[in-house]
């Protein structure tokens, strides 16, 4: 890193105290762009980079709402709306336990180099809560909805700040989330949220994209080095919505998917994860992973068991992180690089950590950060703006040609920036520098704002 970098990274870090992971984020981006910034001295002149590591607009709010048993809870609420240089603040929303504003701003500032990635008019922010959904009613999810909409609508609009889902917040969330904008703005903005049922203003392709999209771009990535998923033994972490379309990918284009987990533990089935079975259980069932191998003879359950280390006992060709930050260590990835384990794809947001991906990269492992990766999730809600915007609905075929042709933009633009700066097959670099150019012009063009 350069002085000038690193002087940048130790203000941020200073002023964003106790937020590792928006720290680690921050020192991954700045680490790609020394090239960049040297060769292009105006950046530097209108402090593109200190204006972009600054939220434009960072709210956190009480959300009150009551149990079941009629005891009042309070949550805590964030969006941060990071920057909006290409169009609206687009980023989904997370409710875990774990959410802080450290975490969120880590994902919002993923979101804006990712969402600049797509081609599409969209900015970058983040949002969501430490509310857990996990174990509660229908009713107390609709209820915390509905009070987290009633402080947050004021910041939203479909020219604006347009939320989705991500951890925690799926098609039921964004239903109850749209109901109470709807109710309180006395307006039909079916662009104000993305990830919206079909039958009501969502696209088509929508609940797939991220899977699909990591796959289509592992698929590319696989391609430069004459292989494909024909064949391939497969690692999913995770089993939310993301890794179950990647799963399903993965057996479309010929690969097996040998296991997938949850926080719980690991399942392993010798004949390829069945799909169905488990779309099944965790979307309708909204089961644990163990029931899967209850119900099936070819698969084995661990509880508490480590996914990466799998690739110790069986062939294994391609590594695709779906669960959440952190989640593959430098162990894990000495453990997949020792094992001749071609590529590893982030489905999820930063699922390696630097040392990791230090491990993999000095292995000669093809290796695609999150921000490229999974971007087919926010460039298809992008098209279902699109939808939005001219009252229209796209066919199954037409939005998934799309999505493809997305992601295969995502690849090439990442690997052409590589080479250009000297560092071919070095996607972290290539994703970082070509989503910062596209982000960093337009907010020249734009003055200083
Ligand atoms: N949460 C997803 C992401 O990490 C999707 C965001 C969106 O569709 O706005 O990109």
């Amino acid at each position: 890193m350069t002085p000038a970098l690193s002087s940048l990274l130790d203000d941020v870090l200073r002023r964003n105290a106790g937020e590792p992971e928006f720290h680690q984020a921050a020192r991954e981006v700045l680490g790609s762009l020394g090239p960049v910034i040297e060769a292009n001295p105006h950046y530097a002149r209108a402090a593109v980079l200190e204006r972009m590591t600054e939220p434009e607009r960072q709210l956190i709010f009480r959300v009150p709402w009551t149990d079941d048993e009629g005891n009042i809870r309070v949550n805590r609420g964030f969006r941060v709306e990071f920057n909006s240089a290409l169009g609206p603040y687009k980023g989904g929303l997370r409710f875990h336990p774990s959410v802080t504003l450290g975490t969120v701003k880590f994902l919002g500032f993923e979101q804006i180099f990712k969402n600049a990635l797509t081609g599409l008019p969209i900015g970058g922010g983040k949002g969501g809560s430490d509310f857990d959904p996990k174990g509660r009613s229908d009713a107390e999810v609709m209820r915390f909805c509905q009070s987290f909409m009633t402080e947050l609508y004021r910041h939203l609009g479909e020219y604006t700040d347009v939320p989705a889902g991500d951890i925690g917040v799926g098609g039921r969330e964004i239903g109850y989330l749209f109901g109470q904008y709807k109710r309180i703005t006395n307006r039909y903005e079916s662009g104000v949220l993305t990830g919206k049922g079909v039958g009501w203003g969502g696209s088509l392709v929508r609940t797939e994209a991220t899977g699909f999209g990591a796959v289509v771009f592992a698929q590319r990535m696989l391609a430069t080095r004459g292989r494909s998923f024909d064949g391939a033994r497969v690692l999913v972490s995770g089993s939310g919505n993301v890794a179950l379309y990647a799963i399903q990918k993965v057996h479309q284009l010929g690969g097996t998917v040998m296991a997938c987990s949850d926080s719980s533990g690991v399942v392993y089935d010798r004949d390829g994860i069945d799909v169905e079975l488990l779309r099944r259980l965790k979307e309708v069932e909204r089961a644990r992973l163990s029931e899967y191998a209850a119900r099936r003879p070819s698969a084995d359950y661990r509880a508490n068991g480590d996914i990466w280390a799998l690739a110790a006992e069986t062939p294994i060709d391609v590594a695709i992180p779906c669960a959440t930050q952190n989640e593959l260590d430098a162990t894990a990835a000495t453990t997949l690089a020792g094992n001749g384990v071609a590529a590893v794809v982030e489905g999820a947001n930063m699922p390696c950590t630097p040392e990791a991906v230090h491990v993999l990269r000095a292995a000669g492992v093809l290796f695609a950060p999150g921000k490229a990766a999974n971007a087919g999730g926010v460039a298809t809600s992008a098209l279902e703006m699109q939808q939005n915007a001219s009252r229209d609905a796209w066919t199954l075929e037409y939005a998934e040609q799309r999505l493809d042709d997305i992601m295969t933009a995502i690849h090439d633009s990442c690997a052409e920036t590589a080479e250009q700066y000297g560092a071919p097959g070095d996607y972290v670099l290539g994703a970082n520098v070509a989503g910062f150019v596209r982000v960093a012009d337009a907010m020249l063009a734009l003055g200083v704002i």
